[in-house]
């Protein structure tokens, strides 16, 4: 038998950096990741924004996640020799006179600096209300998870197939898959948690994002550009750009309706022409109360959970991991907000 500490199903950004952060605690784990092409943290564009919806909302707790996750990020580049975080200025165009209106309410408070004096973009974006920028960043998802990946595979600390949650053996003090024994298993399993009957209870409100990868000849930038649609940089004139966000869906495969919306968006926003070079879809982890699942069942405390990280799970995650490996440890008590209890 292998003896670890911890299992983890799932290797998205919950998985990746829960399992970090017991690394980092010296904690021995086995991660287990049956590497869904379409899963949220492969499909989503790593956008740190500080502020929320069109009012301009400071972000839940931005002031604390934000240096955190900025310092574990850091810390994982120079581990992993990969770019992580990029901070980037997110240019936000406004759709109306009322979001600008909303925009400089908030800016005469202070909280934030007023628009440009001189815009930029002007051949390129349709912007006839201007634009607000704020100080954004992004998080490579595309190398840090791979990179991670073969991480955890060099320690030996890496399977890659399904967790069948039926053949699991587990009692209050250990748990038993296949040849691992470990004292627990923490699902980061993202959306798949919704048919795991340990977490029955909890109220998901999973939704699905649709997004282009569009090719924009002559934009050349490292900004994040947002309107009603956002364009994230990939490459020299090539952007990710969405995404929808869809309750009632009948899969998590691309569809032409979201693709029409999608361009519509696009071309609202843009002056210039463009081309689609791909449609990717996913499903968002997100809880009814728009904040993280974490903890371990009341009644089997073997098995835990580390989800819900909806729309912003690269901001959540490095903070939210340390305080659960925190609580793991016996050092913290967790967080009310994002104690999973709330659902039993
Ligand atoms: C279109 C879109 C855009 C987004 N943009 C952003 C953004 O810009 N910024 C941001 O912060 N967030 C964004 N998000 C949200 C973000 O993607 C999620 O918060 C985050 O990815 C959730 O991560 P997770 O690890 O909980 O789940 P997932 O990424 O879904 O990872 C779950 C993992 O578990 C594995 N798994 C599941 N079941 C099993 C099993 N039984 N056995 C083995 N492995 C299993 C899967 O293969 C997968 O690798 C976006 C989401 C979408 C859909």
């Amino acid at each position: 038998m292998v003896n670890v500490d911890y299992i983890i199903v799932g290797q998205g950004i919950a998985g990746t950096m829960l399992s970090w952060a017991l690394w980092q605690a010296g904690k021995k784990v086995i991660v287990i990741d049956d590497a869904k092409e379409n899963s949220a943290s492969r499909v989503a564009a790593g956008i740190i924004n500080p502020v929320s919806g069109r009012r301009f909302e400071p972000a839940w707790m931005y002031d604390t996640i934000y240096p955190f996750a900025k310092d574990t990020y850091h810390q994982m580049s120079e581990l992993l020799q990969v770019p992580v975080l990029t901070e980037r200025r997110l240019w936000n165009v406004f759709p109306s006179q009322q979001m600008r209106d909303a925009f400089m309410k908030k800016a005469a408070d202070g909280k934030y600096t007023a628009l440009p004096e001189q815009l930029e973009y002007e051949e390129l974006l349709d912007q006839p209300y201007g634009a607000a920028v704020v100080q954004g960043a992004t998080v490579n998802l595309r190398e840090l998870l791979p990179a991670w990946r073969k991480f955890l595979q060099a320690q030996g600390a890496l399977r890659e197939t399904h967790v069948d949650i039926a053949a699991l053996d587990v009692n209050a003090e250990r748990v038993i898959y296949e040849d691992i024994i470990a004292q627990k298993i923490i699902f980061c399993d993202g959306v798949a948690t919704t048919g795991n009957p340990w977490f029955r209870t909890l109220t998901f409100l999973p939704n699905k994002g649709e997004v282009l990868l569009v090719r924009v000849p002559g934009l050349h930038t490292d900004d994040i550009i947002k309107k009603s649609i956002t364009l994230v940089p990939q490459g020299p004139e090539l952007f990710w750009a969405g995404s929808s966000f869809v309750w009632d869906y009948v899969d998590d495969l691309p569809t032409d309706k979201q693709r029409e919306i999608l361009e519509k968006s696009l071309q609202q926003l843009l002056k210039v022409p463009y081309t689609v070079e791909a449609q990717l879809a996913a499903v968002r982890p997100s809880g009814n109360d728009r904040r993280p699942m974490i903890g371990l069942h009341p009644e089997m405390p073997s098995v835990g959970i580390f989800n819900g990280l909806g729309t912003k799970g690269c901001s959540l995650a490095p903070y939210m991991a340390a305080h659960f490996t925190a609580v793991l440890q016996g050092d913290a008590q967790l967080m009310p907000e994002v104690n999973v209890n709330r659902y039993f």
